[in-house]
């Protein structure tokens, strides 16, 4: 018997307080690894429990340097595929060798016979503990989290290695805000990799039920699509505060990732972007063969929606609960973002929503200009008047600011309850969007474009549908953003720099042209032009991505 320090991992033959370190002593009456030496290191403390055996803090005597080491319990090192199944965390880890994943140190087995792997130790919480702290969670803080995620899960998927058990609980999210991807143990790996029998045994059910693909939950023979699933779900529940699918019992559970499209994730928090909804269902799509068919896609199609969230959303977050979110850092040559200084400005955020179709409520700082149809009305607003005419004719005719005083002329033609703009084109429209946005900014640059259900000619009716175009534009830390939708465009600007809005060169294509060479049909197509000029389609069975190349 031993009274271990869970700081320095020192055994004393008595308890009280560790002699180097202050702290209480452990009796190891009941966990007699504390205080052991497994490998290089000494076991300090239980740090986690979970569904093969524990997870220690492990302390190198001599250099204070800190590990985790997860030994796998008694009874499943007797089963040879547990075994199995745990070694091969540690071989699919090495193979992928990314920052975003867990890195194994060592492996090999206790005197008793179980085996153990050394991982590099990770301060911070599980995604799961993150989530629970920071409700509602900042929508551009979970949209970098899964990007994060995704980075790290594509190298797997690249070595041919799918996880199987994608959950908040295996996403870890350090004290930094990086994220690192745990617990590949029950994940498949290549046959050439994994040896002969294969790690996972095809309709084993294995991983979490709340989290599970229709695939898994049927036993079916699963690839890197089903993690393609599970993310989906991950994105669902962060952004939603709220799983897809719950129920009373395991099979009812099944059968909805089975049969039930889960609930529209604007139902549940409006602010929450169309373009983003879409991408979010699509990656729960039951078909393996209807969601995005890469990561790479799925990560892609997230960062175009990246433009549309609120760019005080742009937080890390950490699992500590003192410390307040941090504005996102901008890498490289970007100088660092003001930080907001609200207080709470954490975890009360306001999505600020810049959707006329939800209000403006949350954009109090938005200047609006007001649309009417008809090219002789004349109707006063803060900034700019956006007159529309025939479908092929825009026109914008600036009235004075309110600030010098002048009194816009009276309307002769309703200003309240306009709703009716004509078809517009969002490229054709971009010139005029572009000079809404310089009035706000000078020198703001085009950034994205969005146009949610479009007409098949690429135009959207407004009066009819309640399709909406979103253009972003940047101009050094300044991002402003112009939504036209059922009533009235919104132009809205804010100072803080969203290190994933960059600019783009206006795009050559037509929306129409764009349409046609997707191949996309149908009702509720997304298309966004992002990033390296290229398009993205969502609609229709596929996601793809199409050159601006006109
Ligand atoms: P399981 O197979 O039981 O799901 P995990 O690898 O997910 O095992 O680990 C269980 C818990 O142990 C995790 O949720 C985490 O809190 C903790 N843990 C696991 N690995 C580490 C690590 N490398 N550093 C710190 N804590 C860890
Ligand atoms: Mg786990």
């Amino acid at each position: 018997m031993a009274f271990v320090c869970p700081e320095c991992a020192r055994s004393f033959p008595a308890p009280g307080f560790c002699t180097e370190d202050g702290g209480a002593l452990n009796d190891n009456a009941f966990c007699p690894l504390l205080g052991s030496t497994v490998g290089s290191y000494r076991v300090a403390t239980l740090i986690g429990q979970g569904g093969m055996g524990e997870v220690y803090r492990g302390v190198h005597p001599e250099i204070g340097s800190r590990v985790a080491i997860k030994v796998l319990s008694t009874d499943a090192a007797r089963a040879p595929s547990v075994a199995e199944r745990f070694f091969a965390e540690a071989r699919a880890v090495n193979v992928v060798r990314h920052e975003g994943i867990v890195s194994v140190l060592d492996l090999s087995r206790l005197p008793d016979g179980r085996p153990y792997i050394v991982m590099e130790y990770l301060e911070g919480a599980p995604l799961t503990r993150v989530l629970e702290l920071h409700r509602p969670v900042p929508l551009g803080a979970m949209l970098q989290i899964l990007l994060n995620v995704l980075d790290a899960l594509s190298a797997a998927h690249a070595q041919g290695i799918t996880h199987r058990d994608m959950k908040p609980d295996n996403i870890f999210v350090t004290s930094t805000g990086r994220t690192k991807v745990l617990d590949f143990g029950i994940a498949k790996l290549r046959p050439d990799i994994a040896g002969v029998s294969g790690a996972t045994k095809t309709g084993a059910l294995l991983g979490t039920p709340y989290y599970m693909s229709p695939e898994q939950a049927r036993g079916q023979a699963v690839d890197h699509r089903s993690d393609i699933y599970s993310v989906g779900v991950i994105a669902y529940e962060g952004f939603t505060g709220k799983r897809p699918f719950d129920a009373e019992n395991l099979y009812d559970l099944l059968r909805q990732h089975i049969e039930v499209p889960p609930q529209s994730l604007r139902e549940l928090r409006p602010e929450i972007p169309p373009a983003l909804e879409s991408v979010v269902l699509r990656a729960l799509e039951k078909a393996p063969g209807q969601r995005f068919q890469t990561l790479e896609l799925l990560a892609a199609a997230l960062r175009q929606t990246a433009p549309f969230l609120a760019p005080t959303s742009f937080v890390t977050l950490t699992g500590e609960p003192s410390s307040l979110p941090r504005p996102v850092l901008a890498a490289g040559a970007h100088a660092a973002p003001t930080a907001p200084t609200a207080p709470g400005y954490a975890a009360t955020l306001p999505e600020q929503s810049v959707s006329p179709k939800r209000g403006l409520g949350g954009v109090a700082w938005a200047a609006i200009a007001v649309v009417v149809l008809g090219v002789a009305t004349v109707v006063s607003a803060a900034v700019a008047l956006v007159v529309f005419g025939d479908r092929d004719t825009v026109t914008v005719v600036e009235t004075g600011p309110s600030s010098r005083g002048a009194t816009p002329a009276a309307p002769e033609a309703p200003a309240k309850g306009v709703t009716s703009l004509k078809r517009v084109e969002a490229v054709q429209f971009l010139p005029k969007a572009l000079e809404l946005a310089r009035r706000q900014v000078p020198g703001a640059e085009l950034s994205s474009l969005s146009v949610d259900s479009p007409e098949a000619d690429g135009s959207v009716d407004f009066p009819k549908s309640d399709g909406t175009i979103s253009y972003t534009f940047v101009h050094g830390e300044q991002i402003v953003s112009v939504t036209l939708g059922g009533e009235a465009p919104v132009v809205a600007k804010s100072p803080v720099f969203n290190p994933m809005v960059a600019k783009v060169r206006p795009p050559r294509c037509s929306i129409g042209k764009v349409l046609k060479a997707s191949g996309a049909r149908g009702e509720d197509i997304v298309v966004s032009y992002g990033p390296a000029a290229t398009w993205t389609v969502m609609g229709g069975d596929d996601v793809s991505m199409v050159p601006d190349d006109c």
